[in-house]
């Protein structure tokens, strides 16, 4: 049983992206402390945490004076060096834990955990040397992908292959890093599990969010998925098991490919709060981000009630191309909730910030929120109309909290 971390208190996030900023609004919501870790300045979560280090995860003594500084540390992005997190974890208690971060950070480890613990994976084969990757493909057939083993994140570092003469160049690609090869997934949709554990063992979940994905980044996800209830039960069921095995504190969130046959294999875990489970901050009654603090602070987990069907759509610097994007348009629709992560340089690609919309059909707040997005780019016009403002979406009563 961990301890309890009370309101007042100081959380430490190693990490200073969007979804630390997000973290950091929640536990200020509760009136806990924020300082954030990483070797960026002016971040998103440095602008509305109280202290933002600005710091090498390698430099140790900074890590071990910002660990010294807070009640408990947590992190926003698994790409943090595993000695950062065992270092801050000798002064500090760190959820989840640094050994959950070890495996999920690698492709290997975290492919090699799931299978050897029966978990539906993807096949999977790792690669040192060009003789591995010829015999691999030998295996596993065409096309399958080729994925750097460590520190890759939204489809970075990874080479498809179409047939054996894009073998040199996918290794090349590699510059002599270890990786893995996939099978290719002929995948009917793609659809994740957020849910969080507490350190007593109780587990709440959002559900099954379906996501569609474009240039290997996530563009938009819908809840309710439009997934049989069986796949409903079965992803669910999946992503508490390995949240026990784990003895997980904190959000989860599990990606699956779901394929024709009505079977999921898992693509990858997120050992935090993630992309697909933002529209929980606006459509729920505590969002993923909320989950994880009190999850990390000891006090129970709350309800994942959705207040209805809603969708969110990624907002990439992409959509600044042609200048500042006309987001009175994205707005005139008033049930439009437009959140952006403070970022100064939108590089294409990049996520910038998000919109969410909550409707009576789970499609409904997909047209919404992709028509809000297309109005984005509309040429600004200075005249507006008076709106009226429509009623709020009534709360829909169905609730998937569970506890043990
Ligand atoms: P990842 O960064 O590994 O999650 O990959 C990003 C996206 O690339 C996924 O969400 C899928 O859309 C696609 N992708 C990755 N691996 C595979 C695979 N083995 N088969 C089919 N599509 C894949």
């Amino acid at each position: 049983m961990s301890k309890i971390i009370l309101p007042n208190s100081t959380v430490g996030v190693f990490g200073s992206g969007q979804l630390g900023r997000m973290f950091a609004i929640e536990a200020r919501k509760m009136g806990y402390r924020v300082h954030t870790f990483s070797p960026d300045i002016d971040t998103p979560t440095g602008q509305v945490a109280d202290v933002e280090t600005t710091a090498a995860y390698e430099d140790l003594d900074a890590v071990r004076a910002f660990a010294k500084g807070v009640d408990v540390l947590t992190f926003e992005f698994e790409n943090v060096p595993f000695a950062a997190v065992q270092a801050a974890s000798e002064i500090v208690d760190v959820h989840p834990k640094g050994e959950i971060l070890h495996v999920t950070q690698h492709r290997l480890r975290e492919k090699t955990f799931l299978s050897e613990n029966g978990f539906p994976v993807t096949r999977f084969r790792h690669i040192k040397l060009i003789d591995d990757l010829y015999h691999a493909t030998e295996e596993l057939g065409f096309p399958c992908i080729l994925k750097t083993a460590g520190f890759g994140y939204d489809g970075k570092g990874q080479v498809k292959l179409e047939a054996p003469h894009d073998i040199e160049a996918a290794f090349a690609a590699m510059n002599g890093e270890a990786s893995v090869l996939e099978a290719f997934v002929p995948f009917e949709k793609e659809v994740s599990v957020v849910c969080a554990r507490d350190a007593a063992g109780n587990f709440a979940n959002y559900g099954v969010i379906e996501n569609e994905h474009a240039n290997h980044i996530l563009d938009v996800s819908t809840v309710p998925a439009d997934v049989s209830a069986n796949v409903r039960s079965e992803a669910v069921d999946i992503a508490r098991s390995l949240a026990e095995k784990l003895e997980y504190i904190g959000t989860l969130c599990v990606e699956f490919f779901l394929r024709g046959d009505d079977t999921l294999l898992i693509n990858e875990l997120a050992p935090r709060p993630h992309n697909s489970g933002h529209l929980t901050f606006d459509a729920c009654a505590t969002s993923q981000f909320g989950q994880q603090l009190r999850a990390v602070c000891g006090l129970p987990l709350g309800s994942t009630e959705f207040y209805g069907p809603a969708a969110m759509a990624n907002l990439l610097g992409d959509i600044w191309k042609k200048g500042e994007p006309n987001w009175a348009a994205a707005l005139s629709n008033p049930s439009i909730k437009l959140h952006l992560y403070g970022k100064a340089e939108p590089r294409p690609g990049r996520k910038m910030g998000h919109l969410t919309a909550l409707a009576t059909t789970s499609n409904g707040a997909r047209t919404m929120v992709s028509e809000a997005r297309e109005r984005l780019t509309e040429k600004v016009s200075y005249s507006r109309r008076p709106t009226e403002i429509p009623p709020t979406t009534p709360i829909n009563p169905s609730s998937t909290l569970r506890a043990r």
